[in-house]
Parts: C-alpha cells; sequence; structure tokens
C-alpha cells in the first residue's frame, strides 16, 4: 500500500492530541500512513496549502474560517458550519467539518436518543455552531444561552434553528432546568487555567441531566465533577475529539477507525 502523509495545522500547535490520536490509528490498524503536527502562521496559510503534498489535514484555531477560500469545493457540512476542520486533497482540495458529526456521533455511542427531547446548549462560538448544526434535523427541541445574548439571538436565526434564547443567569437556568434533559457546555468556562469556573452551579443541577462538556482539557471539567457528585451521566470532551477524529479518517480513507483505541490513546496523553 501506498503511504500517504497526513497533518493537523495551526498556531500555536504545541503538544498535539490529534497526532498521537491517529498515529495510534495506524499503529492498530497496520497503516503505513504518518500524521505530523504543523505549526503553520497566518501568513503563510495560503503557501502552505498551495504547496503541501498531504493527501489530508485537520484545522484548527486560527485558520478554521480563513481556509475555507483557499478551498476548491466544501462539503455541506463545512458551509452549514461555516468553518473548515478537515481537508481532503486530490485532484481538489474539499474543506469538511466533523465536529457536528462528533458530536452526535458521541451521544450515540452512549445510546442517547435526541428524540423529543430538550436540549441546552450554553455559548455560541464555534463549537456551538456545530453542535446546533448536527442538532437542526434531530427531534429535540433547542434551548440556547450564551453570556453575550445578541450572539445567541444571531446564530438562532442564521441556522434558522427555531431555538429558544433564554438568558445566561442563575434564575433563568432555575426556571429551565427541570425541563431540560441534555445541557451541553460549549463555552470555554471551566478550561485551563480556569478549572475552578462553570456555567452552571451545582445546586441547579439534578441526577436526571444528562451533561455533556465539550472541553476536554482538563478532562473533568468543574461542571462534570459537580454533575457526576450528584449522580448524572455525563461525556466530555475527548469523545467529541474522538469522534470529529474518527470522522476525518473515514473522508480521508474510508476506513472505519478504532474507537477505543484512539479515546486510551487521547486518554493517556491528557493525564501526562
Ligand atoms: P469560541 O468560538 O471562542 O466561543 C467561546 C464561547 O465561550 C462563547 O460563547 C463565549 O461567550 C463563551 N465564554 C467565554 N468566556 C466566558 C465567560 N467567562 N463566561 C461565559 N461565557 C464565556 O470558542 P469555541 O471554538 O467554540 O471553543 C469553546 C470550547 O470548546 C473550547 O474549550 C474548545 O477547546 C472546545 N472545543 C472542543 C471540541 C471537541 O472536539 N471536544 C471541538 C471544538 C471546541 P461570548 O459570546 O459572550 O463571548
Amino acid at each position: 500500500m501506498q503511504p500517504k502523509k497526513f497533518g493537523v495545522i495551526g498556531h500555536p500547535i504545541g503538544h498535539s492530541l490529534s497526532k498521537v490520536m491517529h498515529t495510534r490509528v495506524f499503529k492498530e490498524m497496520n497503516l503505513p500512513h504518518t500524521y505530523e503536527a504543523f505549526d503553520v502562521a497566518p501568513e503563510n496559510l495560503e503557501q502552505f496549502i498551495k504547496q503541501t503534498d498531504l493527501a489530508g489535514i485537520n484545522v484548527t484555531i486560527p485558520h478554521k474560517v480563513e481556509v475555507m477560500k483557499l478551498m476548491d469545493a466544501l462539503d455541506q457540512s463545512a458551509k452549514d458550519i461555516q468553518a473548515v476542520n478537515t481537508v481532503k486533497f486530490d485532484e481538489t482540495k474539499t474543506g469538511y467539518n466533523t465536529d457536528g458529526i462528533g458530536f452526535l456521533e458521541s451521544l450515540k455511542e452512549e445510546g442517547i436518543s435526541l428524540a423529543n427531547k430538550n436540549i441546552l446548549v450554553i455559548g455560541a462560538g464555534g463549537a456551538s455552531r456545530a453542535i446546533l448544526t448536527s442538532l437542526k434535523n434531530s427531534e429535540a427541541r433547542i434551548f440556547l444561552a450564551n453570556r453575550t445574548r445578541q450572539k445567541a439571538l444571531d446564530l438562532n436565526e442564521q441556522l434558522n434553528l427555531n431555538a429558544t434564547v433564554i438568558s445566561f443567569d442563575q434564575s433563568t437556568f432555575e426556571k429551565y432546568l427541570p425541563t431540560i434533559s441534555i445541557i451541553v457546555n460549549t463555552t470555554s468556562l471551566g478550561m485551563h487555567p480556569h478549572e475552578d469556573a462553570s456555567p452552571i452551579p451545582k445546586e441547579s443541577l439534578k441526577p436526571n441531566h444528562i451533561i455533556f462538556d465539550v472541553i476536554y482539557n482538563p478532562l473533568k471539567t468543574k461542571l462534570i465533577k459537580d454533575a457526576e457528585s450528584i449522580g448524572c451521566k455525563t461525556i466530555s470532551g475527548v469523545n467529541m475529539l474522538v469522534h470529529q477524529g474518527a470522522q476525518s479518517l473515514r473522508i480521508w480513507l474510508g476506513i472505519e477507525p478504532p474507537i477505543q483505541a484512539m479515546k486510551e490513546e487521547v486518554l493517556k496523553n491528557l493525564s501526562n
């Protein structure tokens, strides 16, 4: 088999979980391919995309939006989310976004159905946009809260979500949370180095809430720890990270990657 080269581009790129995760897949599946992390400054993005000999890349901060202009074609996922996190290079350069599928697959893996559920998405940034897009065709009723309320209202309109936009404050959460089944944190509240922060006070959580925090650093955010302590089912950002990566591999190589091995590798590297 012809070895192919893959990679992730970002700036800064630091210690890349994508690199260890994808390298593990190639090892596990006895594939000759390689995966590297590339620190690409914004001023070098265009040249990198034009000249690379890679067969596929993942794209991370700050290039997810800018890279769209450099594509020959955009998959519907990238058009909907208005950002690219996966590029396939063959005769053409095609941009995809796998974050939404990563979110849905994480729920599916846990056997969680969205049918007739009330889901509260907190945050209105890039991760929220991907998740909301993936929820659009589900049977869930969407509630949306963001610190900057106008951004939530704009997102609701742009994506034609028909969501209920609620205020980002404790008394509003107290009012709505008893009707909510799934709470998704897409804000950076609780992310390293602000580990003490959480978007929802512990007192507002109930044991029947399912808590999905897209943050994976730390592995257990305050929100996840609070939820676990009262018996809620929880899902961490690691699951979404793994499933969005798995979808990139399906796009590049048409393979069905080993999800558990990917998760194990990410967890090993996060706990280092
Ligand atoms: P983003 O576009 O910058 O959006 C950040 C969001 O957080 C906004 O809604 C912002 O509210 C809110 N926020 C920030 N600080 C806040 C505070 N102090 N109080 C209340 N709200 C606050 O970022 P993003 O790309 O969506 O990423 C968000 C998180 O998701 C990061 O932790 C990232 O690592 C994670 N993520 C995980 C995955 C995965 O695969 N697991 C994928 C993508 C992202 P305002 O609008 O009011 O500023």
